[in-house]
């Protein structure tokens, strides 16, 4: 045989690690900067390359280590290279990558659905596995408005969304997120038109105040006759400004939802897997949406994949409507190798101790950074769970700061006025530390 592509024995571990270090970076970051787009970034943004990733520690291709405070955006719940999860999408390469959806089933998809049926509340128990939170969210919002056109209803179509939200990139989950931040002028006549209520008044912690639901209350009894749904972050609002809500408000958007026939839908792609204290946002108010949205931490951050999960009411209304299934079915869908992440991930926290590791971060963000208080620049401090966020006064210059805050050893990505911090739950004290000193350390420099 003289095929080497499949060969039996690889390049020796000190010739690829020799090929990996030579790696020449300033070409690499020259190509990266001409021509790779980077989130919401102009082509050329400034990047730092990792090479490696381990525990709460991200490593730089010039051999820096960074603390990482964002968890890769809520995903990594675990940390990096985890033994359990790398076991898992081991195992599973060694049966099969991928294999299409449709027509097919496999292990890793049941396995994951039903650990989804019994994690979600009682209610939902049909599950839709897709590509990402916003596709999860397009889901969302088919389950919606296929379930009205199957009851007969079809003018009720549009959607009832906060401002200060964030649903995601595709373009029916941009048409709920805030129109001001989420920039719909550029988009119009494309991003379909919904109706907003203010952002959720009372806080979390603050002492309900009946009047913070009175817009939200007469929006949907006018907009009643055509809203599919409410569509909603419960509790902690996250990319569209970082913000928690009271868990009245939630109750109250129920009630109110049952009362005027409008579906509630739960997007918890970011708030899911325990990161506000509870394992699902919705549990602070014992909430039961009709169709929830789960991704992010879905997969302890290691493949892309999110789950729309929804009741056997809409799920039966939809199958004996129009089009006789739900209207959608991506080529990944149930991707093997991200359903086998799934379910070592979710297992690795229902067999392990997330509410201490939780309410730990919890506690000393609060004591932490709530010490940034008394800071000129300083708006306010807010946390929730495993979540810190500072406000600051003036509007914040990402790649000055983001630069600091690499030089401090610490990785964070602040955004318009927010600092924020969600680390992996496994950080320890002392690292935790080093990301709180670090963002009061250069707050108290503003
Ligand atoms: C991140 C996020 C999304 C979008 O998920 P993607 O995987 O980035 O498409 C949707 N909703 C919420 C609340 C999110 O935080």
């Amino acid at each position: 045989m003289t095929c080497t592509a499949h060969s039996k024995s690889p390049a020796p571990a000190h010739a690829r690690a020799r090929r990996s270090k030579s790696r020449d970076w300033a070409r690499d970051l020259a190509f990266d900067q001409n021509h790779l787009w980077h989130p919401y970034a102009g082509i050329g943004a400034p990047v730092w390359p990792v090479v490696a990733a381990d525990g709460v520690r991200l490593r730089l291709a010039d051999g820096r280590q960074l603390i990482d405070g964002m968890s890769s955006w809520w995903a990594a719940i675990h940390g990096y290279n985890h033994p359990a999860l790398n076991r898992a999408v081991r195992a599973q390469l060694k049966r099969m990558a991928h294999v299409m959806f449709g027509g097919l089933t496999h292990g890793p998809a049941i396995d994951l659905g039903r650990r989804l049926v019994d994690l979600t509340p009682a209610a939902l128990e049909k599950v839709f596995l897709c590509d990402s939170g916003s596709v999860a969210v397009e889901v969302a919002v088919k389950m919606a408005v296929q379930y009205w056109q199957a009851r007969g209803r079809p003018a009720k179509h549009r959607l009832l969304a906060l401002r200060g939200a964030y649903h995601g990139d595709t373009f029916a989950a941009m048409s709920v997120c805030d129109p001001v931040t989420g920039m719909h002028r550029l988009f119009s006549g494309l991003v379909p038109k919904q109706v907003f209520a203010p952002r959720p008044a009372c806080r979390f912690d603050a002492p309900w105040e009946p009047s913070a639901i009175a817009e939200f209350a007469a929006l949907i009894a006018a907009h009643k006759d055509e809203l599919a749904a409410v569509i909603l972050e419960p509790i902690a609002q996250g990319a569209g400004g970082m913000w928690f809500y009271h868990p009245q408000y939630l109750r109250e958007v129920r009630a109110l939802c049952d009362a005027h026939g409008v579906l509630l839908i739960a997007d918890e792609i970011a708030t899911g897997f325990g990161r506000t204290g509870r394992f699902l946002a919705c549990d602070h108010a014992s909430v039961t949406p009709d169709i929830l949205c789960l991704g992010k931490a879905l997969t302890g951050g290691y493949m892309t994949l999110a789950a729309t999960v929804t009741t056997a009411e809409i799920a039966a209304a939809i199958g004996h409507g129009e089009a006789g299934c739900l209207m959608h079915g991506p080529t990944f869908m149930a991707n093997p190798l991200a359903c086998a992440a799934a379910v070592a991930s979710i297992d690795l926290l229902t067999t392990g101790d997330w509410v201490t590791q939780v309410s730990r971060i919890g506690a000393q963000l609060a004591r932490e950074l709530g010490a940034c208080r008394g800071l000129a620049a300083v708006a306010d401090v807010r946390v929730l769970g495993a979540i810190g966020v500072v406000e600051t006064r003036e509007a914040l210059t990402l790649a000055a700061l983001t630069a600091r805050f690499v030089d401090a050893g610490v990785w964070l990505r602040p955004f318009g006025r927010l600092v924020y911090v969600m680390p992996p739950y496994v950080i320890s004290p002392e690292d935790l530390s080093v990301l709180t000193a670090a963002i009061a350390d250069v707050l108290s420099g503003m």
